[in-house]
């Protein structure tokens, strides 16, 4: 670890326990605490299966001479009791360097359908203890908290507290988990402490800065998190190697691998997911026993460009009388995603079919004449949409939610299929923390789109989904002030999908 890493690492702790203490940081003196705590970033677990799950941490030291050139042993306990008087499985993982010091373990051989709780011991310290479920073998309820959108310097993450109070057994985090840019003229409580990251070592910098804040650490403490990225993990608005500075490819994509590599490095997934891969493989499926099906797409790595742009060019604008977004060769999954999602429609068994991904997926016309929408959403894609939406229209599947985040506001949207029949709903979850749209940016909603049947652009928060095999209950919550760690949040609404 080089000084600079040390030196920033160092602040970006004491940058945490200061926030923690709520005083200011240049008052206090954490060398002493700071050298000593390797787990300054929490733990983390995902994608949990029947018979176990993904563990996370990353080590961390100050004064970093062990971390800096040599793999550190991490020893991880797992226990039925958050006591851990009954330890059922323990074993050792490795914080290599060329991982920046980040662990991940496959856990396998537990029992389904309970919780465990896990810690990592390393360099003569102990971890915070996390909690994990397995998944059960038969289920008759599921609750889930949907999440996107979380700008460190527009708000605080108070919002998780609601959420982790609500003790949800999975948390599904749909994207834009860090931001790349600051925004002039947006509000700012706090700073990122460094410029726009580019580099492996920046986007390490910047995803172990998101991991220091307390109120997101409880939130992986509490439950396994499944997790998509959307553009800001990158850069925003991009679709594959195209973007918003029209770099050639071979320019942006070294830009991209970096930041994927990190994103992977700080998030409970799956190793074999992106370990000794030609490339990620982030969309997979996390099924919830004989009650949900749940996929969880990639709409950003294989997208063909935005339609109607200059080559190279990838910016969210509203496009007018596009025809190029409705081209049938255009796709935001990419082939190969996309018939894995068909095969899975096609053999579907469950009540419930959920399918998680980043970006709005109903059209959303900006004006009455339905010529205008917005590039990057599934708008700009409109021909995978009508291929997604036939596979929902099939008998196998019973009940289709997609759900969404992105746009930093709630909605609540009727799907319909090419031949205008109703074939499933969305959620839209607003920002976890981050600034709300611009006024009139969606024009009049109501009006233009009536398969909206409920939208709120004034509020940040997360979706609580409550399954059970006769009804999906989302309860859309919203935090009173988003610039404050603790500030009461309320359901702002609250809507029951019926089965079948
Ligand atoms: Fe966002
Ligand atoms: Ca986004």
């Amino acid at each position: 670890m080089s000084i600079d890493e040390q030196l920033w690492h160092r602040r970006a702790v004491m940058q945490a326990m200061a926030a923690f203490m709520l005083v200011a940081p240049v008052t206090i003196d954490l060398h002493a605490r700071t050298t000593s705590d390797p787990f300054a970033l929490g733990v983390a677990s995902g994608d949990p299966g029947k018979d176990g799950f993904v563990l996370w941490t990353r080590l961390l030291s100050a004064d970093a001479t062990p971390l800096a050139a040599h793999a550190v042993a991490v020893r991880y306990e797992i226990a039925t009791d958050e006591h851990f008087r009954h330890i059922v499985k323990a074993g050792q993982g490795l914080a290599r360097p060329e991982r920046a010091h980040a662990v991940h373990v496959e856990i396998s051989g537990l029992s389904p359908g309970r919780p465990y709780w896990y810690r990592f011991h390393a360099l003569g310290a102990t971890s915070p203890v996390g909690r994990a479920v397995t998944v059960p073998r038969t289920a008759d309820r599921l609750r889930m908290a949907l999440t996107s959108c979380q700008h460190w310097e527009q708000a605080r993450f108070g919002a998780y507290r609601d959420l982790v109070a609500a003790q949800p057994d999975l948390i599904l985090q749909v994207g834009d988990y860090i931001y790349e840019q600051s925004y002039v003229g947006q509000p700012k409580i706090r700073d990122f402490g460094a410029p726009e990251p580019k580099s492996l070592a920046d986007y390490r910098q910047r995803h172990a800065l998101y991991k220091t804040d307390p109120d997101l650490q409880a939130a992986h403490r509490a439950a396994p998190w499944i997790v998509t990225w959307d553009d800001h993990e990158v850069l925003n608005d991009y679709a594959n190697l195209a973007n918003r500075d029209a770099l050639p490819p071979e320019l942006f994509a070294p830009r991209r691998a970096a930041a994927y590599r990190a994103y992977f490095e700080h998030m409970p997934i799956r190793p074999s997911l992106w370990l000794e891969r030609s490339a990620p493989l982030l969309y997979r499926a996390v099924d919830w026993a004989d009650l949900v099906s749940l996929s969880v797409l990639d709409t950003r790595q294989y997208r063909t460009a935005p339609p109607c742009a200059m080559p190279h060019m990838a910016r969210n604008v509203p496009i007018r009388d596009c025809a190029e977004a409705g081209a049938p060769d255009r796709t935001i999954m990419g082939a190969a995603q996309e018939a894995w999602l068909a095969g899975r429609l096609e053999s579907e068994r469950r009540p419930w079919t959920l399918i998680a991904q980043q970006v709005f997926f109903a059209p959303l016309w900006l004006d009455a004449a339905r010529t205008s929408s917005f590039s990057d959403q599934w708008d700009g894609y409109a021909a995978n949409r009508n291929r997604v939406l036939a596979g929902l229209a099939r008998s196998a599947v019973r009940n289709a939610v997609v759900l969404s985040g992105d746009v930093h506001s709630f909605w609540l949207n009727d799907l319909h299929d090419a031949s205008n029949k109703k074939v499933g709903t969305e959620i839209v979850t607003s920002a976890l923390a981050a600034a709300s749209p611009p006024p009139g940016r969606f024009g009049d909603i109501r009006a233009n789109n009536p398969h909206v049947r409920f939208s709120d652009v004034d509020h940040a928060g997360y979706v609580l989904i409550d399954i059970t095999p006769s009804a999906l209950i989302a309860d859309f919550r919203a935090i009173g002030d988003r610039t404050q760690m603790k500030s009461p949040m309320s359901s702002v609404a609250q809507f029951t999908v019926e089965a079948d």
